[in-house]
């Protein structure tokens, strides 16, 4: 099943994504358009998420029933530091999802895969049980896409039983790299833009910098 490519267009996540890209936006605001970004790409994945029915009685003593999302059945996965504060935005909507923190470092001093992506280490690993569940991976750059593939392989052998990926911004070989690491799996990934260049050093172009660094400062 090839992986299901969804850019959201809708002015609220592009505007969002425009103030996010801009230099000037100062750290505390990028951390709260990143959240809101992360709310507005969980919106739009709403749909391919499990749902539920429930009833509920109204002031009128009149009974109503409606669909929610079944956050009981998803577990998010935030790739750390930058999607923490998006991760929180997703976990607005889908309020009882369990989280899971990983965190990885590419080895930017070891040489280069010939793919052109980084050597990457999973030094932090906390997730709760994925088995059966919809695994949402969070991660706000999609660049060689090493890091998200490698995450992706580990996770995927805890057997979800579909993926969902949100991202702010892609680029081709990511994409690439990420479907190949998904397979065969029901897979889809929503992002807000799809940048043209990856710089030699790995950065997206134009992106937003380093959104780890933006977030909560260089390190
Ligand atoms: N990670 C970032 O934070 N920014 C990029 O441009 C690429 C990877």
């Amino acid at each position: 099943m090839p992986l299901a490519l969804r850019v959201v267009e809708n002015p609220a996540l592009q505007g969002l994504l425009l103030r996010l890209r801009d230099q000037g936006t100062p750290r505390h605001r990028f951390r709260e358009l990143l959240e809101l970004a992360g709310l507005l790409l969980a919106y739009e994945a709403a749909p391919r998420l499990p749902t539920r029915r429930r009833r509920v009685v109204t002031p009128l003593q009149a009974e109503a029933t409606g669909l929610e999302p079944a956050g009981d059945r998803v577990v998010v996965v935030a790739v750390l530091r930058a999607a923490l504060p998006m991760a929180m935005g997703v976990l607005r909507l889908l309020e009882d999802a369990e989280l899971g923190l990983v965190a990885a470092t590419r080895l930017e001093d070891r040489p280069r895969l010939p793919d052109g992506g980084f050597e990457v280490e999973t030094p932090y690993w906390k997730t709760p049980r994925i088995r059966g569940r919809h695994l949402v991976i969070v991660d706000p750059m999609l660049a060689t896409g090493s890091t998200l593939a490698r995450i992706t392989e580990r996770l995927l052998a805890e057997e979800p039983s579909a993926v969902t990926v949100l991202n702010l911004i892609a680029t081709r070989q990511g994409i690439e790299r990420l479907e190949e690491a998904l397979g065969d799996t029901d897979a889809a990934l929503y992002t807000a833009a799809v940048d043209p260049v990856l710089d030699e050093r790995g950065y997206i172009v134009p992106g937003l910098g380093d959104a780890g660094d933006r977030c909560f400062g260089e390190a």
